[in-house]
């Protein structure tokens, strides 16, 4: 096997470029120009019979890996919601690899499973979860949301653990959402059997936020009809507007029906740390469940997803599942194997830790702060202009807009523009934006959160912008 000997000229190399790369992502395209297959066909067929030397594999990782790589690091990352990774956290990935330890049982290792509690703690106190809530990370929103839902489920008594949804009689179960919701809580309806039909889409306010009136009469009217409530999900900034349903109004809404909610922060929740955000969290601690994601805009890699349980032992009951070679006499202790589907698990505590401590919540914050201001520093700037519409409110990091030459109102026509307007921007691998509909309008959608992004990047992004556009009507 490898000789250690070599170990660590080869992680100082690895280093090396690690360091030189973070000090410089923009001096990639930030949007690759390859070609579907092309990557794939520079590479062998099989891997090689005989050991290579560290230094070909890592010749061909920048020769051919890294010019195909899409680099979210790249400070003009404006697409989908724009992440970053902070040198701590690259280093605390680094041991956590190396230590390779499973956080499944606490004595699988004690303390991952221990700083693991510690750190959501911490979190916790930072967003204003209230005391008593556990924290569990996830790898995403996805299947931190997936768990909330089985919780929810199982929740309602209907032995759907032990017997299954088929061969019996059920009452349909439903799930409340918005058209804003993100789309994994359709997956998770699908993965647990409640099917995609009873997600009932309640409609929005103008400003994209839930209903509240309409979700009041949609379950009335569903429970009136046999069917079972089983959760409503809230979110707190959704994905393509960042709109902030109102946590608190469907609390009580929830209360009065004795339904399960579930409120996804996955994006937004991690602003609840600023002073001037914590409203925010508003009504969440009335929730069963929250989800906020640091590796979204906490500066930590993928993946980390925490789950915020008000009581964690609804999630144990629909997971908790020991067989003989995996019970332990440790007693009073928290296994993390019963919190989900999965058995071993990373330990992604480690960057977390590294990243709050290493950063510094002060500077956190700060930062977060600077990307709020500058989203609203760029829409002002679309607002200042008659050729550009601001399509959503904007209370946090990402701005909707588009380009509305005067004169043509036609939305196929608007739409054809603004698409093709997004693919010169993004092939100048200057910058990156995405695109999303907002009440069947397309929008462009221009993100901030990569720790990297400054005024002079935001500043770039909209003279490129411009001069695109002019093109565009050239
Ligand atoms: N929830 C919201 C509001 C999101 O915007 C996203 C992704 O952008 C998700 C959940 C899914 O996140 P993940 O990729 O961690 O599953």
């Amino acid at each position: 096997m490898e000789q250690l000997g070599t170990f660590e000229d080869d992680f100082a190399r690895v280093a090396r470029w690690i360091a030189g790369y973070l000090e410089q992502p923009e001096r990639f395209a930030v949007l690759p120009a390859v070609r579907p297959g092309e990557i794939a066909a520079r590479l062998p067929d099989a891997p090689p019979e005989e050991p290579e030397p560290f230094e070909a594999i890592m010749r061909d990782f920048e020769q051919t890996i890294v010019p195909g790589i899409t680099h979210w690091n790249h400070p003009r990352f404006f697409a989908y919601f724009a992440t970053s990774s902070v040198p701590a956290a690259i280093a605390a990935e680094a041991l956590a690899a190396t230590l390779d330890v499973k956080v499944m049982l606490w004595r699988t290792s004690p303390a991952a499973a221990e700083l693991e509690s510690v750190v959501m703690r911490w979190l916790g106190g930072l967003l204003g979860v209230p005391d008593g809530w556990t924290g569990i990370i996830y790898d995403t929103a996805s299947i931190a949301g997936f768990t909330a839902l089985a919780a929810a489920r199982e929740a309602l008594d209907l032995a759907i653990r032990e017997d299954g949804m088929t061969g019996r009689d059920l009452p349909r179960l439903r799930i409340y959402a918005t058209e804003h919701t993100h789309s994994h809580i359709e997956k998770a309806a699908i993965a647990l059997g409640i099917g995609q039909r009873n997600v009932v889409k309640v409609p929005c306010d103008s400003a994209y936020r839930m209903d509240v009136g309409a979700l009041e009469r949609a379950l009335a009217q569903d429970i009136a009809d046999g069917m079972r409530p089983l959760a409503v999900v809230a979110t707190v900034g959704t994905t393509s507007t960042t709109s902030i349903d109102p946590v608190a109004w469907i609390a009580d809404v929830c209360e009065r029906h004795g339904v399960w909610l579930h409120v996804d922060a996955a994006y937004a929740g991690v602003a609840a740390m600023l002073p001037e955000h914590r409203a925010l969290m508003d009504g969440v601690e009335r929730a069963r469940s929250l989800v906020v994601n640091p590796h979204k805009w906490l500066f930590i890699p993928m993946d980390c997803s925490v789950l915020f349980l008000r009581d964690e032992a609804t999630v144990r009951r629909a997971f908790s599942l020991v067989p003989e070679y995996l019970t332990t006499t440790d007693g009073d202790v928290r296994n993390y194997m019963d919190y989900g589907l999965q058995l071993g698990r990373r330990f992604r505590a480690l960057k977390l830790w590294f990243t709050l401590r290493h950063l510094g919540v002060g500077a956190i914050r700060e930062r977060l702060r600077a990307h709020i201001a500058l989203a609203q520093t760029f829409a002002g700037w679309l607002d200042a202009q008659a050729a550009w519409d601001v399509l959503a409110p904007h209370p946090l990091s990402v701005v909707c807009f588009r380009y509305h030459p005067r004169g043509i109102d036609d939305e196929v026509a608007l739409e054809a523009i603004n698409a093709r307007l997004l693919e010169r921007v993004n092939a100048t691998g200057e910058m990156f934006i995405s695109h999303t509909k907002i009440d069947g309008r397309y929008a462009l959608r221009l993100a901030i959160g990569n720790a990297r992004t400054t005024s002079a990047d935001v500043e770039a992004a909209w003279a490129i912008l411009r001069r695109v556009a002019v093109q565009e009507q050239g």
